[in-house]
């Protein structure tokens, strides 16, 4: 019976159906804090409300993830994992972690607990204990022999290609095999001899038998078994015969209890095929209901896990979780946030068409959370020597600098000031154009959070570099006193020199120079590749309260952008990757 509260429930979301349009609206004016995007209902989770309303399975709400454990996981998946995790959340339901490993020869331990350790740092958590379709091997294996006895199941001999060449095109009914009408028993025995591996892969298969007339050509007797001696991570060597994707999916689910199995539409034409093995072996009403919906694609990026594992085999970049990869594991290590991500797969919706997500909407969702949370430190790249001749030798000022300006819990820390300080080296022209609001011969800037400084003069070596830029200072600038209302234009950050901490920082750009890189048929997706994607320099200058770094901490570097520390780090040797430059550059280079 419907509860007077259901009830009450469902007539607001009546409501919020006809008002639809005008929340949309609402929606985009909130658009600039997620946490206040309230959004309308996406279409599987109207599906599901109607589920619910019509008491579908007792209310019971169950859906999975179902990773195959032949990669790490990227970008794609975690959208699948918030649609999925988050459905589970917001119905007050499951959601199982399920490996597809039925591909023993992908297949591997490192990539089971990669996921694992991928799903739970995004925030999610399992329903039980991760699920496993080898797990179901001798239940499918138990429904299979059904499936031969009651005739709907046989034993092909034929070779691949001649299997391939009957199946015909989608216009055209295919040519049934010669074998498909063999006797139950002769199917029963060669299938159990298949199991005990009396014959070598690819001897024979087990083919379902549904239609080989059928416009959809998965429903043309489809494989259901092979032979592979191969041993498996989880099953080891108990079994050499591996059922297909098809065969095994919709039965894990079923065995399950999952309510909504939920995938990517390429999946769309298995649907009668996912139906028609559950009404084999399912009695009563529950089945599984298979919903798709449209796989994120993102530009300049490549997510394909066959892709992917190229690029790590063949050393185009140092393993799955380098920073410029689009892995999970890559994006924490570049310093993406979890809430980043999972802010960035609301944002995106769910949609029922295949489109293209522009990167820069993954950068964006990054720099928002980064912006509130990361405290602002100063670290000079590029170093060059700035003497303020007025300023006392052997002195040292400690300039009080608010930490993030976001967050006022965040506080303040005192820096360093002294004689000698560090500037950027394109902080400085020896001629500059009018608009160039930074240092040059005679203009004033301000140096953050410290004084007014003037360029009076500057030195250079033998071979025209600059060397060496002098200052004066004046006294009465000084930051939060009475004269720091003096205006400049240019404000810079800087370190004072005999504080200063070494640090290496690796600067990341995108992988890819092309938007779609795989959008090209004379193409190799790796012709694509930016020379520019990594950028060491060895030489970077730090403020001291960056000494006791630990790993994957955020920071602000004031006027350059986000970074985070390395795994590479060590006390003696800090390393700081670039998450994303303050702005999108890449947005004003395709102007
Ligand atoms: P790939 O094509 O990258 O190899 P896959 O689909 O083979 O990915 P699986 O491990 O089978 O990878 O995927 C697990 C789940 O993640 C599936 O439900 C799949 O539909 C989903 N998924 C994979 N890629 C994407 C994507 N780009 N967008 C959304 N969901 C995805
Ligand atoms: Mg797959």
């Amino acid at each position: 019976m419907l509860s007077f509260s259901r009830f009450f429930y469902f007539l607001i979301r009546y409501f919020s159906l006809v008002l639809q349009p005008y929340i949309h609206l609402v929606n985009v004016l909130n658009m600039s804090d997620p946490e206040n995007e309230k959004r309308s209902l996406n279409f599987i989770e109207s599906i599901i409300e109607e589920d619910l309303f019509n008491n579908k399975n007792q209310g019971r709400i169950h859906l999975r993830f179902p990773p195959e454990p032949n990669g790490y996981l990227h970008i794609g998946h975690a959208k699948s994992i918030c649609l999925n995790f988050g459905l589970a959340k917001t119905f007050d339901g499951l959601c199982n972690l399920r490996f597809d490993d039925t591909n023993p020869e992908k297949e591997d331990v490192e990539y089971v607990d990669s996921i694992m350790e991928d799903i739970r740092w995004l925030g999610f958590e399992w329903n039980d204990k991760p699920y496993y379709a080898s797990d179901y091997f001798e239940q499918l294996y138990q429904w299979a022999v059904k499936l031969i006895r009651e005739g709907n199941a046989y034993i092909d001999e034929q070779p691949q290609e001649k299997i391939s060449e009957q199946r015909g095109i989608p216009t055209r009914p295919g040519i049934e095999s010669p074998h498909r009408n063999r006797p139950v028993e002769e199917s029963l025995d060669l299938f159990e001899r298949m199991r005990k591996g009396e014959f070598e892969n690819g001897a024979m298969i087990l083919r379902a038998k549904v239609d080989m007339a059928s416009p959809n050509m998965h429903m043309r007797d489809p494989i259901m078994y092979r032979i592979l001696h191969q041993h498996h991570h989880r099953t080891g060597d108990d079994w050499c015969i591996y059922p297909m994707y098809d065969w095994a999916h919709g039965q894990s689910d079923f065995i399950e209890g999952i309510t909504h199995s939920v995938c990517t539409l390429e999946f769309e034409i298995h649907r009668p095929l996912y139906d028609w093995f559950l009404d084999q072996v399912a009695e009563g009403s529950y089945r599984p209901q298979q919903i798709e919906f449209a796989r994120l694609n993102l530009s300049y990026t490549v997510m394909s896990k066959r892709k992917l594992l190229e690029l790590v085999q063949d050393n185009y970049v140092n393993g799955w979780d380098d920073p410029r990869m689009p892995t999970i594991s890559g994006l924490r290590r570049r310093g993406y946030t979890a809430l980043s991500i999972r802010n960035f797969a609301d944002r995106i919706g769910v949609a029922k068409r295949d489109n293209v997500i522009d990167v820069g909407l993954l950068e964006f969702s990054v720099r928002e959370d980064l912006n509130k949370i990361a405290p602002r430190v100063f670290g000079v790249l590029n170093p060059i020597k700035v003497i303020i001749t007025n300023y006392p030798e052997g002195e040292t000022e400690q300039m009080e600098l608010v930490n993030n300006p976001e967050d006022p819990e965040a506080g303040s820390r005192l820096v360093p000031f002294s004689r000698e300080v560090y500037i950027e080296q394109d902080d400085f022209m020896e001629d500059p154009p009018k608009k160039f609001f930074r240092m040059g011969p005679g203009r004033e800037v301000r140096l953050k959070g410290a004084y007014i400084v003037k360029c009076e003069d500057f030195k250079k070596d033998a071979d025209g570099n600059l060397t060496e830029i002098y200052c004066t200072y004046d006294p009465d600038s000084k930051s939060g006193g009475s004269g720091a209302n003096r205006r400049v234009k240019g404000t810079l950050h800087w370190v004072s020199i005999p504080h200063a901490i070494d640090a290496e920082v690796r600067l990341y750009d995108r992988l890819f120079l092309d938007e779609d890189p795989l959008g090209h048929e004379d193409k190799d997706f790796k012709d694509f590749m930016n020379p520019d994607s990594l950028k060491v320099l060895n030489n970077c200058k730090l403020e001291p309260s960056l000494k006791n770094v630990e790993v994957e901490e955020k920071f602000q570097f004031q006027r350059l952008g986000y970074f985070c520390v390395d795994k590479d780090s060590a006390s003696e040797h800090l390393v700081f990757n670039r998450t994303v430059p303050l702005r999108d550059s890449w947005a004003k280079k395709r102007k």
